[in-house]
């Protein structure tokens, strides 16, 4: 295998806490190379099972943010211009594609439908990659698997994966794990105690009650592990969760006080 594939390699374990059957039903897709789509909202732990599921099985791990500034080119490869002259380079659908890793698609609906079409003929029981700039046409490793993940909160009409898109995956469901996981998961992560975590996660339950009511987005546990990342280096619990939880996720003066003062009902 190329040493460039071996950089994508995960040695360590990547924590990860099974909320429910994910972890059985991701090695029967693996099994079958059906490619995923992971949904859920942003900070609940999607990327976590991707790596933690690539360590599993013994995969390299290809990780792509996408934008709507991305091309195709951007996931299939380009020339470059170099002192020797013009040089192929894979991007990293050509490079998972060719040497088999999990190539993960992170908020795919953020890219625009041009770009997400080059994925389609990976994405069937041809798993190919046509390079057509080179003149290639990549038959996928049999170790390849498409991942993507989706927010289906951000969908609008304007930003929506097609449907001739969406059929090509299978899915799983993400959300925020209930109290007793995600106190486990926080206190895990950072180090602070169960008391703490526990606090964390109900601050971030009545947030979540908000969402739709003058909130977008709840308390992810992304924010809570940055709370009590901070408290574990000795912040005070109120000044780590204003800073952590409320006001990244609101501009709106009375939201803010009114999560202000969830935080000091529990702390
Ligand atoms: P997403 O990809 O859904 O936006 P992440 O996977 O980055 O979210 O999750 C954010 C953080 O939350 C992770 O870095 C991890 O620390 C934590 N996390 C969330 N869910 C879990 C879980 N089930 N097990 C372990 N850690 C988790």
């Amino acid at each position: 295998m190329s040493d460039i594939i071996q950089q994508y390699r995960i040695e360590k374990e990547p924590y990860y806490r099974p909320v429910s059957d994910e972890v059985e039903l991701y090695e029967a897709a693996y099994s079958v190379r059906m490619p995923m789509m992971l949904k859920g909202p942003t900070g609940c732990g999607k990327t976590r099972f991707v790596e933690h599921m690539a360590w599993k099985l013994g995969k390299p791990l290809i990780t792509v943010a996408c934008n709507e500034d991305m091309t195709a080119s951007d996931l299939v490869g380009r020339f470059l211009l170099d002192a020797q002259g013009t040089r192929w380079q894979d991007g990293p659908l050509a490079l998972g594609a060719r040497f088999g890793a999990i190539v993960y698609l992170d908020e795919v609906v953020e890219a625009r439908q041009d770009t997400t079409v080059v994925i389609h003929p990976l994405t069937d029981n041809r798993r190919v990659l046509p390079l057509e700039k080179k003149g290639e046409l990549v038959h996928a490793h049999p170790d390849f698997q498409l991942v993507i993940s989706y927010n289906p909160g951000y969908q609008s009409l304007m930003k929506d994966l097609k449907q001739s898109t969406k059929q090509r995956f299978g899915g799983l469901d993400f959300n925020y794990p209930d109290h007793a996981i995600e106190t486990e998961i926080v206190a895990h992560e950072t180090g602070v105690n169960a008391e703490v975590a526990g606090k964390l996660v109900s601050i971030a339950e009545r947030a979540r009650n908000l969402k739709g009511h003058g909130l977008d987005e709840g308390i992810s546990t992304r924010m809570l592990i940055y709370a009590g990342s901070l408290i574990a280096t000795g912040v005070d619990p109120v000044k780590a969760c204003r800073v952590a939880l409320v006001r990244p996720i609101t501009d709106d003066p009375d939201m803010r006080d009114a999560l202000d003062a969830a935080v000091t009902t529990f702390f």
